[in-house]
């Protein structure tokens, strides 16, 4: 270190040593809560699977018995919770209710937040590092390390390996959340063969990238696919590409479990549809009055609905037709489920706007996969209607309606939420000196270092051409202006490759905070004033509404 300070006392450095150890320990915890994560993650991709469930309360077990010993309230207070859950599920022949589901659900969110608190607390609202390096493995270590930096910018820690002893070594010791290797790296051919036989030594596929430095002929495509590579790079290795393909091959969302509501006058028959749907993971909420449909809606938020033909206050149909009648759910999935079993009168009820007609009695394997597929379905047309192409962040429209539900949530809590507009700064001489396709570069680099940044409860729009929205819920004026104020430095030390060369550019951000009685527009209105104020002041900063006239 280059900074002039006292000597180091004993007590200086048993104190760092202290720290050092506390940090590695907190580490081995939040290392077993990743895990926990994983399973779950990969418990919800299938069906709810008893070796899913019974992996799941081990990883559990142990979870608490590191945070027990390591002295990690938190982590030991959810592990035990999760460990009560888990059992209760068990003792019901691994059939958990919808409460229980949920309660899971939010225990695992829950436990997700609090890796984030641990491992970064010199920064905690930073979304942390990926937890497992990238390891990039080319034989041209200058194009390597260039790679290591810009992917070290987007907050992806990135180790360069050298040769193939190197990669062995690391290998054995780590495996890494993904791998680039060169098909060459070491020798014509034999990246491929150690990416190969790094695949043959697990039991599940490792991501891994390829990249060539010659254009790659057929054939050696066909080796890069078998070897389990997930794409191939050519000599035009552009980071922010790569970067996106590591976004979308490394970001593991905790996807909420399906929502349900299922409408159907027979408890009886409304209970085994919720039973067999439960027992899948699926969240589950039953009406046998179907005049309450709309309300139920309202609450539940179903991502499908499954409706019974014949109810004595009014038939399946006729309530399929008046819930289309509600722009909101015009595009919900409704299915019949019904002993119906006349084709003509199936038709007639799928012309009503439903969209799929099941009989009674049917098998739950059935039920759930036709559930599941549709809700999949509408939940990724929703993702596409909310969406913006270009970076595929949440649209204006949308970004609005998150902020609605943001502070009417903050309501309830009393939390705080900020709300910050951000612009780049001279964007247009972007454009003119280097051309559309290069400012749209620019653009989605931004949107993936925003993505990368900040944690997974914010949320992040495109508002409009060069602009974007930030949502920062639980964060008060300080903490959001202090975070956005470390992005906004960190980007603009990136370097943007461009067709003649690179550029570096620089965004101008607004930042207002939610007060009682403030509506999202009103906020809007002060964000965007404050960003007129950063732009004003010289761009390339941070300037918050409540700080105004300080
Ligand atoms: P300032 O620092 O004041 O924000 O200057 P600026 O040049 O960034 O701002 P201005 O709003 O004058 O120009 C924004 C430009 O962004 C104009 C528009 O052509 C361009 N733009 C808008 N959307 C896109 C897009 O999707 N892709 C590209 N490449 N350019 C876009
Ligand atoms: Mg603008
Ligand atoms: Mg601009």
């Amino acid at each position: 270190m280059s900074e002039l300070s006292a000597p180091a006392t004993a007590d200086d450095v048993e104190e760092r040593n202290l720290d050092r150890l506390r940090q590695h320990f907190a580490q081995r915890v939040s290392h077993q809560s990743h895990m926990v994560l994983e399973a779950w993650i990969r418990l919800n991709r299938g069906e709810w699977s008893t070796e899913g469930l019974t992996d799941l309360e081990l990883g559990c077990e142990r979870l608490a018995r590191y945070a027990q010993r390591f002295d990690q309230g938190e982590h030991l207070e959810l592990a035990e919770q999760l460990q009560n859950t888990f059992s209760q599920v068990r003792d019901n022949r691994n059939r958990p209710s919808s409460g229980q589901i949920q309660q899971l659900t939010h225990l695992m969110q829950n436990l997700s937040k609090t890796g984030l608190r641990l491992l970064d607390d010199q920064s905690a609202l930073l979304r942390p590092q990926a937890r497992k390096p990238v390891y990039v493995c080319l034989s041209d270590s200058d194009k390597a390390e260039r790679i290591v930096q810009q992917l070290l910018f987007f907050g992806l820690r990135a180790q360069r390996l050298d040769k193939p002893s190197d990669f062995q070594k690391a290998i054995a010791d780590r495996h890494p959340s993904i791998l680039m290797m060169d098909v060459d790296f070491g020798g014509p051919n034999i990246g491929l063969s150690l990416a190969q036989h790094v695949q043959e030594s697990r039991p599940d596929r490792l991501p891994i990238v390829f990249y060539s430095h010659q254009p790659a002929d057929t054939r050696t495509h066909i080796a890069v696919v078998r070897a389990g590579g997930q794409a191939l790079f050519n000599d035009n290795l552009d980071p922010a590409r790569l970067l996106e393909k590591l976004d979308a091959l490394t970001s593991q969302t905790l996807e909420d479990p399906y929502r349900v509501l299922i409408v159907d006058d027979s408890r009886a028959q409304a209970m085994f549809t919720e039973q067999a749907l439960n027992a899948a993971g699926i969240l589950t909420h039953a009406l046998t009055e179907p005049l309450k449909v709309m309300t139920a809606l309202r609450e539940f938020s179903p991502d499908l609905i499954i409706l019974d033909m014949y109810m004595p206050e009014c038939i399946g149909p006729e309530l399929a037709r008046m819930i289309r009648q509600h722009e909101r759910y015009v595009s919900t999935p409704i299915i019949f489920l019904s002993a119906e079993d006349d084709l003509d009168k199936q038709l007639i009820a799928m012309g009503e706007g439903g969209d799929d007609f099941l009989t009674k009695p049917i098998r739950p394997r059935h039920l759930v996969s036709t559930v599941r597929n549709r809700a999949e379905r509408a939940r990724t047309l929703k993702q596409r209607m909310v969406c913006d192409s270009l970076t595929g962040l949440y649209n204006h429209t949308h970004t609005l309606q998150l902020l609605e539900d943001a502070l009417h949530r903050a309501e309830h809590s009393g939390e705080p939420v900020s709300f910050a507009m951000l612009d780049i700064d001279f964007f247009k001489k972007i454009n003119d000196g280097h051309g559309h396709p290069a400012g749209d570069r620019v653009i989605k680099s931004l949107a993936l270092f925003l993505k990368q940044r900040l944690r997974r409860t914010d949320s992040i729009g495109r508002y409009g051409g060069e602009e974007f929205a930030v949502i920062l819920p639980d964060t008060d004026a300080d903490a959001a202006a202090k975070l956005l104020d470390e992005i906004r430095q960190r980007f603009s030390d990136i370097h943007h490759p461009v067709p003649n060369g690179e550029l570096m550019c620089t965004f101008s951000t607004g930042v207002a905070t939610s007060q009682p009685g403030l509506s999202a527009q009103q906020l809007c209105s002060q964000a965007d004033e404050a960003l007129y104020q950063a732009k004003h002041g010289g761009r390339n900063q941070v300037c918050s509404h409540t700080h105004r006239g300080e």
